[in-house]
Protein backbone atom coordinates (compact mmCIF):
# COMPACT_ATOMS: atom_id res chain seq x y z
CA UNK A 1 0.00 0.00 0.00
CA UNK A 2 1.54 3.10 -0.58
CA UNK A 3 -0.55 5.00 1.25
CA UNK A 4 -0.50 2.28 4.09
CA UNK A 5 1.79 4.51 6.73
CA UNK A 6 -1.42 6.99 7.20
CA UNK A 7 -3.99 4.92 7.72
CA UNK A 8 -7.04 6.58 6.96
CA UNK A 9 -6.12 6.25 3.42
CA UNK A 10 -5.54 2.59 3.39
CA UNK A 11 -8.77 2.14 4.74
CA UNK A 12 -10.36 4.19 2.74
CA UNK A 13 -8.75 2.04 -0.51
CA UNK A 14 -9.17 -0.95 1.44
CA UNK A 15 -13.02 -0.30 1.45
CA UNK A 16 -13.26 -0.50 -2.08
CA UNK A 17 -13.16 -3.99 -1.64
CA UNK A 18 -16.91 -4.34 -0.77
CA UNK A 19 -17.10 -3.16 -3.87
CA UNK A 20 -21.02 -2.43 -4.64
CA UNK A 21 -22.68 -3.64 -1.45
CA UNK A 22 -24.50 -0.58 -0.20
CA UNK A 23 -22.52 1.66 2.22
CA UNK A 24 -24.81 4.03 3.12
CA UNK A 25 -28.75 4.50 3.18
CA UNK A 26 -30.11 7.59 3.36
CA UNK A 27 -34.48 7.08 2.48
CA UNK A 28 -34.32 5.92 -0.68
CA UNK A 29 -31.15 6.59 -1.71
CA UNK A 30 -28.49 3.83 -1.56
CA UNK A 31 -24.31 4.47 -1.67
CA UNK A 32 -22.25 1.49 -2.87
CA UNK A 33 -18.63 1.62 -1.80
CA UNK A 34 -17.65 1.68 -5.12
CA UNK A 35 -19.94 4.58 -5.29
CA UNK A 36 -18.80 6.21 -2.47
CA UNK A 37 -15.15 5.97 -3.46
CA UNK A 38 -15.11 7.65 -6.33
CA UNK A 39 -17.24 10.31 -5.13
CA UNK A 40 -15.00 10.93 -2.09
CA UNK A 41 -11.41 10.54 -4.37
CA UNK A 42 -12.87 12.76 -6.82
CA UNK A 43 -13.70 15.23 -4.72
CA UNK A 44 -10.29 15.19 -3.09
CA UNK A 45 -8.75 15.99 -6.15
CA UNK A 46 -11.35 18.84 -6.89
CA UNK A 47 -10.14 20.42 -3.56
CA UNK A 48 -6.33 20.58 -4.53
CA UNK A 49 -7.02 21.36 -7.72
CA UNK A 50 -9.26 23.82 -7.31
CA UNK A 51 -9.24 25.17 -4.00
CA UNK A 52 -5.39 24.86 -3.79
CA UNK A 53 -6.54 22.04 -0.42
CA UNK A 54 -3.04 20.75 0.72
CA UNK A 55 -1.89 18.79 3.54
CA UNK A 56 -2.94 20.44 6.86
CA UNK A 57 -5.20 23.08 5.69
CA UNK A 58 -8.73 22.54 7.27
CA UNK A 59 -12.13 21.76 5.45
CA UNK A 60 -14.90 22.35 7.54
CA UNK A 61 -18.27 19.89 6.83
CA UNK A 62 -21.34 21.23 8.29
CA UNK A 63 -24.44 18.75 7.56
CA UNK A 64 -27.21 16.91 9.10
CA UNK A 65 -26.54 13.19 8.54
CA UNK A 66 -26.27 12.99 4.67
CA UNK A 67 -24.40 10.54 2.43
CA UNK A 68 -22.71 13.58 1.17
CA UNK A 69 -21.41 14.31 5.00
CA UNK A 70 -19.08 10.97 4.92
CA UNK A 71 -18.26 11.64 1.02
CA UNK A 72 -17.02 14.92 2.34
CA UNK A 73 -14.96 14.12 5.13
CA UNK A 74 -13.47 10.86 3.49
CA UNK A 75 -12.32 13.72 0.60
CA UNK A 76 -10.90 15.95 2.66
CA UNK A 77 -9.06 13.33 4.81
CA UNK A 78 -7.93 11.89 1.35
CA UNK A 79 -6.40 15.11 0.07
CA UNK A 80 -4.21 15.56 3.25
CA UNK A 81 -6.48 18.30 4.89
CA UNK A 82 -7.06 18.12 8.32
CA UNK A 83 -11.50 17.31 8.25
CA UNK A 84 -13.17 19.30 10.73
CA UNK A 85 -17.26 18.29 11.48
CA UNK A 86 -19.16 21.18 12.79
CA UNK A 87 -22.12 20.71 14.67
CA UNK A 88 -24.97 21.02 12.77
CA UNK A 89 -27.31 22.32 16.28
CA UNK A 90 -24.87 25.19 16.22
CA UNK A 91 -26.24 28.97 15.94
CA UNK A 92 -24.57 31.70 13.32
CA UNK A 93 -22.32 32.41 16.27
CA UNK A 94 -21.41 29.27 16.91
CA UNK A 95 -20.81 28.15 12.98
CA UNK A 96 -18.40 30.67 12.91
CA UNK A 97 -16.61 30.67 15.89
CA UNK A 98 -15.78 26.90 14.50
CA UNK A 99 -14.75 27.70 11.29
CA UNK A 100 -12.63 30.86 12.55
CA UNK A 101 -11.30 28.75 15.61
CA UNK A 102 -10.14 26.30 12.88
CA UNK A 103 -9.06 28.35 10.20
CA UNK A 104 -10.60 26.42 7.56
CA UNK A 105 -9.90 27.39 4.18
CA UNK A 106 -13.21 25.45 2.73
CA UNK A 107 -16.68 24.47 3.76
CA UNK A 108 -18.95 22.21 2.42
CA UNK A 109 -22.81 22.29 3.98
CA UNK A 110 -26.16 21.01 3.61
CA UNK A 111 -28.29 24.23 2.20
CA UNK A 112 -29.55 25.26 5.97
CA UNK A 113 -25.71 25.33 7.10
CA UNK A 114 -24.88 27.11 4.10
CA UNK A 115 -26.87 29.76 5.17
CA UNK A 116 -25.86 30.05 8.17
CA UNK A 117 -22.24 29.97 7.34
CA UNK A 118 -22.60 32.73 4.49
CA UNK A 119 -21.47 34.94 6.69
CA UNK A 120 -18.58 33.95 7.09
CA UNK A 121 -16.81 34.78 3.89
CA UNK A 122 -15.27 31.35 3.57
CA UNK A 123 -15.44 29.39 0.26
CA UNK A 124 -18.86 27.49 0.36
CA UNK A 125 -19.85 24.31 -1.13
CA UNK A 126 -23.33 23.23 -0.84
CA UNK A 127 -25.41 20.31 -1.15
CA UNK A 128 -29.52 19.07 -0.70
CA UNK A 129 -30.64 23.05 -0.47
CA UNK A 130 -30.29 26.42 -2.19
CA UNK A 131 -26.48 27.62 -2.45
CA UNK A 132 -26.17 31.16 -1.40
CA UNK A 133 -24.87 34.07 -3.59
CA UNK A 134 -21.46 32.69 -4.60
CA UNK A 135 -21.42 29.23 -3.26
CA UNK A 136 -20.64 26.50 -5.65
CA UNK A 137 -23.05 23.39 -5.64
CA UNK A 138 -21.68 19.75 -4.40
CA UNK A 139 -22.69 18.47 -7.79
CA UNK A 140 -20.97 21.39 -9.78
CA UNK A 141 -17.62 20.42 -7.60
CA UNK A 142 -17.50 17.14 -8.05
CA UNK A 143 -18.16 16.87 -11.94
CA UNK A 144 -17.79 13.65 -13.71
CA UNK A 145 -16.83 10.36 -11.67
CA UNK A 146 -14.87 8.40 -13.45
CA UNK A 147 -14.12 4.64 -12.39
CA UNK A 148 -10.47 4.93 -12.87
CA UNK A 149 -10.36 7.65 -10.38
CA UNK A 150 -7.15 7.62 -8.53
CA UNK A 151 -6.75 9.09 -4.52
CA UNK A 152 -4.23 12.50 -4.91
CA UNK A 153 -0.91 12.04 -4.35
CA UNK A 154 0.50 13.43 -0.95
CA UNK A 155 2.91 12.24 1.68
CA UNK A 156 1.41 11.74 5.07
CA UNK A 157 2.65 9.84 8.63
CA UNK A 158 0.32 8.25 11.05
CA UNK A 159 0.91 10.89 13.33
CA UNK A 160 -0.09 13.81 10.56
CA UNK A 161 -3.34 15.56 12.15
CA UNK A 162 -6.30 14.81 10.13
CA UNK A 163 -9.37 16.10 12.17
CA UNK A 164 -11.00 18.51 14.52
CA UNK A 165 -13.46 17.14 16.37
CA UNK A 166 -15.25 19.65 18.76
CA UNK A 167 -16.28 18.61 22.10
CA UNK A 168 -19.70 18.70 23.65
CA UNK A 169 -19.14 22.00 25.22
CA UNK A 170 -20.96 20.29 28.58
CA UNK A 171 -18.82 21.90 30.99
CA UNK A 172 -17.47 25.00 28.68
CA UNK A 173 -16.73 26.00 25.53
CA UNK A 174 -16.49 23.26 23.03
CA UNK A 175 -12.53 22.50 22.45
CA UNK A 176 -11.36 21.55 19.13
CA UNK A 177 -10.17 18.06 19.09
CA UNK A 178 -7.09 17.58 16.65
CA UNK A 179 -7.06 13.70 15.93
CA UNK A 180 -3.97 11.62 13.89
CA UNK A 181 -4.44 9.24 10.92
CA UNK A 182 -3.42 6.92 13.40
CA UNK A 183 -6.28 7.79 15.64
CA UNK A 184 -8.70 7.41 13.20
CA UNK A 185 -7.25 4.06 11.38
CA UNK A 186 -7.49 2.40 14.88
CA UNK A 187 -10.67 3.31 15.48
CA UNK A 188 -12.26 0.07 13.80
CA UNK A 189 -10.23 -2.06 15.93
CA UNK A 190 -11.18 -0.71 19.23
CA UNK A 191 -14.79 -1.00 18.15
CA UNK A 192 -13.87 -4.59 16.89
CA UNK A 193 -12.38 -5.93 19.97
CA UNK A 194 -15.43 -4.61 21.66
CA UNK A 195 -17.50 -6.84 19.55
CA UNK A 196 -15.27 -9.46 19.83
CA UNK A 197 -15.09 -9.72 23.48
CA UNK A 198 -19.12 -8.98 23.59
CA UNK A 199 -19.41 -12.17 21.52
CA UNK A 200 -17.37 -14.58 23.25
CA UNK A 201 -18.88 -13.01 26.23
CA UNK A 202 -22.41 -14.20 25.18
CA UNK A 203 -21.21 -17.84 24.34
CA UNK A 204 -21.15 -17.48 20.64
CA UNK A 205 -18.74 -18.15 18.16
CA UNK A 206 -16.48 -14.80 16.53
CA UNK A 207 -16.21 -16.22 13.31
CA UNK A 208 -19.58 -17.29 13.02
CA UNK A 209 -20.94 -13.61 14.27
CA UNK A 210 -18.27 -12.29 11.79
CA UNK A 211 -20.22 -14.06 8.84
CA UNK A 212 -24.06 -11.97 9.37
CA UNK A 213 -23.19 -8.81 7.48
CA UNK A 214 -23.42 -5.88 10.43
CA UNK A 215 -26.36 -3.05 9.29
CA UNK A 216 -26.06 -0.58 11.94
CA UNK A 217 -28.73 2.23 12.45
CA UNK A 218 -26.88 5.33 13.65
CA UNK A 219 -29.53 7.49 15.60
CA UNK A 220 -26.76 9.99 17.26
CA UNK A 221 -24.77 12.68 14.27
CA UNK A 222 -21.79 11.87 12.37
CA UNK A 223 -20.46 15.45 14.08
CA UNK A 224 -19.90 13.49 17.25
CA UNK A 225 -16.73 11.00 17.72
CA UNK A 226 -19.70 7.88 18.29
CA UNK A 227 -21.15 8.37 14.88
CA UNK A 228 -18.04 9.23 12.58
CA UNK A 229 -15.96 6.38 14.55
CA UNK A 230 -18.34 3.42 16.17
CA UNK A 231 -20.15 3.53 13.65
CA UNK A 232 -19.10 5.03 9.83
CA UNK A 233 -15.11 3.94 10.12
CA UNK A 234 -16.10 0.49 11.49
CA UNK A 235 -18.55 0.07 8.22
CA UNK A 236 -16.05 1.17 6.00
CA UNK A 237 -13.81 -1.32 7.53
CA UNK A 238 -16.16 -4.28 7.98
CA UNK A 239 -18.31 -3.58 4.75
CA UNK A 240 -21.30 -3.51 6.64
CA UNK A 241 -23.52 -0.92 6.29
CA UNK A 242 -24.99 2.05 7.77
CA UNK A 243 -28.58 3.42 7.76
CA UNK A 244 -28.29 7.08 8.55
CA UNK A 245 -31.05 9.39 9.90
CA UNK A 246 -31.44 13.30 9.39
CA UNK A 247 -32.44 13.21 12.88
CA UNK A 248 -32.93 11.28 16.21
CA UNK A 249 -36.77 10.03 15.41
CA UNK A 250 -37.75 6.99 17.46
CA UNK A 251 -40.79 5.92 15.36
CA UNK A 252 -38.66 6.38 12.33
CA UNK A 253 -36.31 4.39 13.89
CA UNK A 254 -38.50 1.25 14.52
CA UNK A 255 -39.43 1.42 11.23
CA UNK A 256 -35.93 1.91 9.75
CA UNK A 257 -35.22 -1.10 11.77
CA UNK A 258 -37.86 -3.64 10.40
CA UNK A 259 -37.35 -2.21 6.57
CA UNK A 260 -33.42 -2.25 6.74
CA UNK A 261 -33.39 -5.53 8.45
CA UNK A 262 -31.01 -3.76 10.98
CA UNK A 263 -28.22 -5.98 13.15
CA UNK A 264 -26.96 -3.11 14.87
CA UNK A 265 -28.19 0.34 16.94
CA UNK A 266 -25.59 3.23 18.50
CA UNK A 267 -26.38 6.09 19.62
CA UNK A 268 -26.81 7.16 23.02
CA UNK A 269 -28.55 5.61 26.24
CA UNK A 270 -31.48 7.74 25.33
CA UNK A 271 -32.34 6.72 22.11
CA UNK A 272 -32.92 2.63 23.31
CA UNK A 273 -34.73 4.01 25.76
CA UNK A 274 -37.43 6.23 23.83
CA UNK A 275 -37.43 3.43 21.55
CA UNK A 276 -38.87 0.99 24.08
CA UNK A 277 -40.94 3.83 25.37
CA UNK A 278 -42.45 4.59 21.42
CA UNK A 279 -46.43 3.08 22.16
CA UNK A 280 -45.83 1.42 19.09
CA UNK A 281 -43.05 -0.32 19.66
CA UNK A 282 -44.80 -3.78 19.76
CA UNK A 283 -46.10 -3.17 16.18
CA UNK A 284 -42.26 -3.78 14.16
CA UNK A 285 -40.72 -6.44 13.51
CA UNK A 286 -37.53 -5.84 15.33
CA UNK A 287 -36.35 -9.53 14.87
CA UNK A 288 -33.35 -8.31 12.85
CA UNK A 289 -31.87 -6.18 15.62
CA UNK A 290 -28.73 -8.39 17.75
CA UNK A 291 -27.14 -5.37 19.48
CA UNK A 292 -27.59 -2.26 20.85
CA UNK A 293 -24.65 -0.29 21.69
CA UNK A 294 -24.93 2.96 23.74
CA UNK A 295 -22.42 5.34 25.56
CA UNK A 296 -21.55 9.24 25.46
CA UNK A 297 -23.70 9.77 29.02
CA UNK A 298 -24.15 7.37 31.39
CA UNK A 299 -26.63 4.44 31.41
CA UNK A 300 -28.88 3.85 34.22
CA UNK A 301 -28.79 0.30 35.11
CA UNK A 302 -32.69 0.49 34.74
CA UNK A 303 -31.94 0.45 30.86
CA UNK A 304 -30.28 -2.96 31.09
CA UNK A 305 -33.34 -4.35 32.59
CA UNK A 306 -35.74 -2.81 30.08
CA UNK A 307 -34.07 -3.92 27.18
CA UNK A 308 -33.78 -7.73 28.94
CA UNK A 309 -37.30 -7.61 29.22
CA UNK A 310 -38.14 -5.95 25.69
CA UNK A 311 -35.86 -6.67 23.85
CA UNK A 312 -34.91 -10.08 25.09
CA UNK A 313 -31.80 -11.98 23.62
CA UNK A 314 -30.42 -9.11 22.36
CA UNK A 315 -26.81 -7.87 23.34
CA UNK A 316 -26.90 -4.14 25.07
CA UNK A 317 -23.48 -2.63 25.24
CA UNK A 318 -22.52 0.28 27.02
CA UNK A 319 -19.05 1.93 25.73
CA UNK A 320 -17.67 5.02 27.32
CA UNK A 321 -15.34 7.35 25.59
CA UNK A 322 -14.68 10.79 24.49
CA UNK A 323 -14.01 13.00 21.91
CA UNK A 324 -10.55 13.14 23.11
CA UNK A 325 -10.51 9.48 22.92
CA UNK A 326 -11.64 8.86 19.42
CA UNK A 327 -15.07 7.60 20.71
CA UNK A 328 -14.60 4.35 22.53
CA UNK A 329 -12.23 3.47 25.13
CA UNK A 330 -13.82 1.47 27.59
CA UNK A 331 -16.88 -0.92 27.41
CA UNK A 332 -19.55 -3.35 29.02
CA UNK A 333 -21.32 -5.97 26.68
CA UNK A 334 -22.38 -10.07 27.27
CA UNK A 335 -21.93 -11.56 30.82
CA UNK A 336 -20.13 -9.06 32.05
CA UNK A 337 -22.88 -6.46 31.84
CA UNK A 338 -25.15 -8.27 33.13
CA UNK A 339 -22.74 -8.97 36.26
CA UNK A 340 -22.45 -5.46 36.68
CA UNK A 341 -24.78 -3.19 35.23
CA UNK A 342 -23.94 -0.45 36.78
CA UNK A 343 -20.31 -0.55 35.30
CA UNK A 344 -18.67 0.66 31.81
CA UNK A 345 -16.49 -2.25 31.73
CA UNK A 346 -13.53 -2.88 30.89
CA UNK A 347 -10.81 -1.15 28.91
CA UNK A 348 -10.54 -1.75 25.25
CA UNK A 349 -7.39 -4.14 24.54
CA UNK A 350 -5.10 -1.31 22.90
CA UNK A 351 -5.89 1.38 26.13
CA UNK A 352 -4.98 1.36 29.37
CA UNK A 353 -6.68 2.98 32.11
CA UNK A 354 -5.69 4.19 35.33
CA UNK A 355 -7.65 6.33 38.34
CA UNK A 356 -5.81 9.22 40.63
CA UNK A 357 -5.58 11.57 43.01
CA UNK A 358 -5.14 15.22 42.70
CA UNK A 359 -1.98 14.80 42.76
CA UNK A 360 -1.75 12.31 40.01
CA UNK A 361 -0.92 9.20 42.46
CA UNK A 362 -2.48 6.27 41.12
CA UNK A 363 -5.00 4.83 43.28
CA UNK A 364 -6.40 1.00 44.69
CA UNK A 365 -8.89 -0.30 43.54
CA UNK A 366 -12.21 0.76 44.90
CA UNK A 367 -11.03 4.46 45.55
CA UNK A 368 -12.85 7.16 43.56
CA UNK A 369 -10.53 9.97 42.00
CA UNK A 370 -9.86 10.63 38.04
CA UNK A 371 -10.01 8.70 35.81
CA UNK A 372 -6.89 8.57 33.25
CA UNK A 373 -6.37 7.34 29.30
CA UNK A 374 -3.42 6.20 27.30
CA UNK A 375 -3.36 4.38 24.21
CA UNK A 376 -3.48 5.14 20.47
CA UNK A 377 -6.66 6.16 20.05
CA UNK A 378 -5.38 9.40 22.47
CA UNK A 379 -5.85 12.27 20.27
CA UNK A 380 -2.25 14.64 19.70
CA UNK A 381 -4.02 17.30 22.42
CA UNK A 382 -6.64 20.22 21.77
CA UNK A 383 -6.17 22.66 19.06
CA UNK A 384 -4.98 26.28 19.36
CA UNK A 385 -5.49 25.52 23.21
CA UNK A 386 -1.70 25.02 24.57
CA UNK A 387 -2.85 25.48 28.31
CA UNK A 388 -5.80 22.97 28.18
CA UNK A 389 -3.74 20.68 26.38
CA UNK A 390 -0.99 20.93 29.14
CA UNK A 391 -3.21 20.44 31.62
CA UNK A 392 -5.43 17.35 30.12
CA UNK A 393 -2.66 15.62 28.94
CA UNK A 394 0.15 14.87 31.51
CA UNK A 395 2.87 12.54 30.90
CA UNK A 396 1.70 10.75 28.34
CA UNK A 397 -1.88 10.25 30.24
CA UNK A 398 -5.40 12.11 29.27
CA UNK A 399 -6.83 13.27 32.29
CA UNK A 400 -10.54 12.60 31.59
CA UNK A 401 -12.07 15.18 34.13
CA UNK A 402 -14.56 12.03 35.04
CA UNK A 403 -14.65 10.83 38.87
CA UNK A 404 -14.09 6.74 38.65
CA UNK A 405 -13.25 3.99 40.69
CA UNK A 406 -11.84 0.45 39.31
CA UNK A 407 -12.76 -2.98 41.04
CA UNK A 408 -10.14 -5.79 42.07
CA UNK A 409 -10.69 -7.03 38.24
CA UNK A 410 -10.39 -3.80 36.13
CA UNK A 411 -13.85 -2.97 35.50
CA UNK A 412 -14.32 0.61 35.76
CA UNK A 413 -17.51 2.96 37.28
CA UNK A 414 -17.91 6.16 36.51
CA UNK A 415 -19.00 7.55 39.73
CA UNK A 416 -19.77 11.37 38.17
CA UNK A 417 -17.87 13.92 36.01
CA UNK A 418 -15.57 16.03 38.21
CA UNK A 419 -17.84 19.23 37.50
CA UNK A 420 -21.51 17.63 38.25
CA UNK A 421 -20.86 16.73 41.93
CA UNK A 422 -22.84 18.32 44.21
CA UNK A 423 -21.03 18.97 47.43
CA UNK A 424 -23.08 19.20 50.14
CA UNK A 425 -21.96 20.00 53.76
CA UNK A 426 -18.62 18.99 52.52
CA UNK A 427 -19.75 15.07 51.33
CA UNK A 428 -19.82 14.19 47.85
CA UNK A 429 -23.09 13.37 45.94
CA UNK A 430 -22.54 12.07 42.45
CA UNK A 431 -25.22 13.08 41.08
CA UNK A 432 -25.21 9.91 38.54
CA UNK A 433 -25.71 7.47 41.31
CA UNK A 434 -28.33 9.65 42.36
CA UNK A 435 -30.16 9.53 38.90
CA UNK A 436 -29.43 6.04 38.38
CA UNK A 437 -32.16 5.36 41.54
CA UNK A 438 -34.27 7.45 40.60
CA UNK A 439 -34.53 5.93 37.26
CA UNK A 440 -36.04 2.99 39.16
CA UNK A 441 -39.15 4.05 39.76
CA UNK A 442 -41.61 3.74 37.30
CA UNK A 443 -42.94 7.00 37.39
CA UNK A 444 -39.52 8.51 36.33
CA UNK A 445 -39.77 8.69 32.43
CA UNK A 446 -36.18 11.22 33.16
CA UNK A 447 -33.93 12.98 35.98
CA UNK A 448 -30.85 15.32 36.15
CA UNK A 449 -29.39 15.82 39.77
CA UNK A 450 -28.32 19.06 40.46
CA UNK A 451 -26.46 21.50 42.59
CA UNK A 452 -29.06 24.12 44.46
CA UNK A 453 -27.24 26.40 46.45
CA UNK A 454 -27.48 26.21 50.49
CA UNK A 455 -25.91 28.85 53.16
CA UNK A 456 -25.26 26.41 55.72
CA UNK A 457 -24.51 23.05 53.75
CA UNK A 458 -23.07 25.29 50.62
CA UNK A 459 -25.23 23.07 48.17
CA UNK A 460 -28.05 21.02 48.56
CA UNK A 461 -29.40 18.20 46.31
CA UNK A 462 -32.14 18.45 43.96
CA UNK A 463 -33.87 16.74 41.13
CA UNK A 464 -35.66 17.43 38.04
CA UNK A 465 -38.19 14.72 36.75
CA UNK A 466 -39.81 13.98 33.53
CA UNK A 467 -43.06 11.82 34.72
CA UNK A 468 -43.70 8.81 32.44
CA UNK A 469 -46.99 9.78 30.50
CA UNK A 470 -49.32 9.30 31.97
CA UNK A 471 -48.09 8.53 35.40
CA UNK A 472 -47.59 10.94 38.68
CA UNK A 473 -45.68 11.04 42.11
CA UNK A 474 -44.82 12.97 45.05
CA UNK A 475 -41.30 14.38 46.71
CA UNK A 476 -42.40 12.16 49.63
CA UNK A 477 -43.05 9.08 47.42
CA UNK A 478 -39.72 9.61 45.62
CA UNK A 479 -38.06 10.47 48.89
CA UNK A 480 -39.21 7.51 50.40
CA UNK A 481 -38.35 5.16 47.34
CA UNK A 482 -34.70 6.49 47.56
CA UNK A 483 -34.38 5.80 51.58
CA UNK A 484 -34.10 2.09 50.68
CA UNK A 485 -31.37 2.91 48.12
CA UNK A 486 -29.41 5.50 48.76
CA UNK A 487 -27.98 7.73 51.78
CA UNK A 488 -29.98 9.62 53.54
CA UNK A 489 -27.85 12.55 52.80
CA UNK A 490 -27.99 12.70 48.74
CA UNK A 491 -31.52 11.97 48.51
CA UNK A 492 -32.92 15.46 46.94
CA UNK A 493 -34.10 18.47 49.16
CA UNK A 494 -35.78 19.72 45.59
CA UNK A 495 -37.72 18.16 43.25
CA UNK A 496 -39.32 19.54 40.14
CA UNK A 497 -41.81 18.07 38.09
CA UNK A 498 -42.81 18.46 34.32
CA UNK A 499 -43.75 16.74 31.58
CA UNK A 500 -41.69 18.30 29.07
CA UNK A 501 -38.24 16.39 27.52
CA UNK A 502 -35.62 17.47 29.15
CA UNK A 503 -32.97 19.80 27.29
CA UNK A 504 -30.24 17.24 25.71
CA UNK A 505 -27.53 17.75 22.93
CA UNK A 506 -27.04 15.61 20.23
CA UNK A 507 -25.16 13.80 22.61
CA UNK A 508 -27.69 12.08 24.32
CA UNK A 509 -26.37 14.95 27.73
CA UNK A 510 -28.60 16.71 29.75
CA UNK A 511 -27.61 20.74 29.51
CA UNK A 512 -27.16 21.22 33.05
CA UNK A 513 -25.92 24.18 32.51
CA UNK A 514 -29.73 24.80 30.99
CA UNK A 515 -31.67 23.41 33.38
CA UNK A 516 -29.96 24.90 36.51
CA UNK A 517 -30.87 28.25 34.31
CA UNK A 518 -34.72 27.15 34.26
CA UNK A 519 -35.22 25.85 37.33
CA UNK A 520 -32.94 28.28 39.55
CA UNK A 521 -32.81 31.03 37.61
CA UNK A 522 -29.00 30.97 37.55
P1 LIG B 1 -16.75 19.19 27.06
O1 LIG B 1 -15.49 18.41 27.14
O2 LIG B 1 -16.72 20.23 26.01
O3 LIG B 1 -17.23 19.69 28.38
P2 LIG B 1 -18.07 16.63 26.84
O4 LIG B 1 -17.04 16.14 27.77
O5 LIG B 1 -19.48 16.34 27.18
O6 LIG B 1 -17.93 18.20 26.58
P3 LIG B 1 -17.64 14.57 24.86
O7 LIG B 1 -16.24 14.36 24.48
O8 LIG B 1 -18.69 14.43 23.82
O9 LIG B 1 -17.78 16.06 25.39
O10 LIG B 1 -18.09 13.62 26.03
C1 LIG B 1 -17.20 12.88 26.83
C2 LIG B 1 -17.78 12.70 28.21
O11 LIG B 1 -19.03 11.98 28.14
C3 LIG B 1 -16.95 11.87 29.13
O12 LIG B 1 -15.91 12.65 29.71
C4 LIG B 1 -17.99 11.38 30.15
O13 LIG B 1 -18.26 12.37 31.14
C5 LIG B 1 -19.23 11.21 29.32
N1 LIG B 1 -19.43 9.79 28.94
C6 LIG B 1 -19.09 9.21 27.78
N2 LIG B 1 -19.45 7.91 27.75
C7 LIG B 1 -20.03 7.64 28.94
C8 LIG B 1 -20.62 6.47 29.54
N3 LIG B 1 -20.71 5.33 28.89
N4 LIG B 1 -21.08 6.59 30.80
C9 LIG B 1 -21.00 7.75 31.49
N5 LIG B 1 -20.49 8.88 30.97
C10 LIG B 1 -20.00 8.84 29.72
MG1 LIG C 1 -15.01 16.61 27.94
Amino acid sequence: WKHAPAHFRALLEMSRFHGEKVFLVYEDEHITFEDHFRRAATLAGRLVEEYGVGKGDRVAVAMRNYPEWVISFSAVLAAGAIAVPLNAWWTEAELAYGVSDSGAKVLIADGERALRLASTGVPLIVTRGEAPAGARTFEDVLGEVTADVKLPDVELLPDDPATIFYTSGTTGHPKGALGSHRNLGQSPMTVAYGLMRAVALSGKDVAAAAGTRRITLLTVPLFHVTGCFSAMTTTMFSGGGLVLMYKWDPEQALRLIERERVSAMIGVPTNAWQLMSHPDFGKYDLSSLTTLGYGGAPAPPKLLERITTNLPDRAPSNGYGMTETTALAIGNGGADYHARPDSIGRPSPVVDVRVVDPLGAELPPGEVGELCVRGPNVILGYWNKPEATAQTFVGGWLHTGDLAKMDEEGFVYIVDRAKDMVIRGGENVYCAEVEAALFEHPAVDDAAVIGVPHDELGEEVGAVIRTAPGASVTPDELRTFLTDRIAKFKIPAHFWFRDAELPRNPGGKILKTHLRREVLGT
